[in-house]
């Protein structure tokens, strides 16, 4: 990508509107660059409400910034983006993200209640003070996620495993709608993948809608109904039975994945 195509793109992203949809999170030719090279090329994007969605591609793909950017807290060159048909700032308290792990700083000292107690801080209003109330609301989400014997420790002192969990609790305390949660399986042990997918799979149950940054080929057709394939330009998206295919796979990773890889995965069928 070189400097005139992302100047093209910014002129052209100048006009854009978001679509008028009440989609949980749509993306309207959004370019993200933090120099010369795009991180994310003319990216559109609609997200189905109440679906669970993947999103794909290799290391470096901008799928990390794909989210920040649609969040506000990466600066795009240009698109826009609505959220449930509004301007996201709007909407921010139907929103949890849950980022990367690797992007948190551990040493921050708080306690697992107080990191949950985070998801709550709308309830907590201004005067900040956590009643009982919160307390016991706080430890039922650290308890959904198994954590709820931990909710005095230093999170620093935990196993990432157990940190993403302590991240789920206060997303599930913040009672979102939309939950957006970067690579939340990455180096987590086998329990805890287990006790994520299974918080996921009951907030789609309940209406809600989930979007992963998700790297693990493997898991797409069991954990997801929906993918977006992208390397800095988007190369598919839609339900998974019909665009995760080896041929959209190629196209995401450059050729670069082996066949006898391929072959392992469930792919849709070309
Ligand atoms: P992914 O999450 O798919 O691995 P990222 O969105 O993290 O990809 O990164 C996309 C590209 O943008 C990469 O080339 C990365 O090096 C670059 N990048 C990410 N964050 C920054 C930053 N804060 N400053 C400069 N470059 C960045
Ligand atoms: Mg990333």
């Amino acid at each position: 990508m070189n400097s005139a195509a992302l100047e093209l793109a910014a002129r052209d992203g100048e006009t854009l509107t978001p679509p008028v949809t009440e989609s949980p999170l749509s993306v309207r030719g959004m370019t993200v660059s933090y120099g010369e090279k795009a991180a994310v090329f003319s990216f559109d994007l609609s997200i189905p409400a109440g679906s669970m969605v993947a999103i794909v591609g290799p290391n470096g793909a901008g799928k990390s910034t794909l989210i920040k950017a649609a969040l506000g807290a990466v600066p795009k060159l240009s698109g826009a983006v609505a959220s449930f048909g509004q301007d996201v700032d709007a909407v921010r308290h139907r929103i949890a993200y849950v980022p990367q792990r690797a992007s948190v700083d551990w040493d921050f000292p708080a306690r697992v209640i107080d990191v949950v107690m985070m998801g709550l801080y709308r309830d907590l209003g201004l005067l900040g003070f956590a009643r009982k109330r919160h307390r016991d609301q706080a430890i039922a989400c650290l308890k959904r996620v198994g954590m709820d014997e931990f909710s005095t420790r230093q999170i620093g002192q935990l196993s990432g495993g157990q940190q993403q969990r302590v991240f789920l609790a206060r997303a599930l305390a913040q009672n979102a709608d939309l939950y957006l949660l970067d690579e939340p399986f990455a180096g987590v042990d086998a329990a805890t993948e287990r006790t994520t997918i299974d918080v996921l799979k009951s907030l789609k149950a309940e209406g809600r809608t989930i979007v992963c940054v998700h790297h693990d080929l493997t898991t797409v057709t069991e954990y997801f109904d929906h993918v977006v394939l992208m390397n800095i330009r988007k190369i598919a998206d839609g339900p998974v039975e019909e665009v995760f295919t080896a041929d959209n796979l190629q196209a995401t990773y450059g050729g670069r994945l082996a066949t006898a890889q391929i072959d392992q995965l469930h792919l849709a069928s070309t």
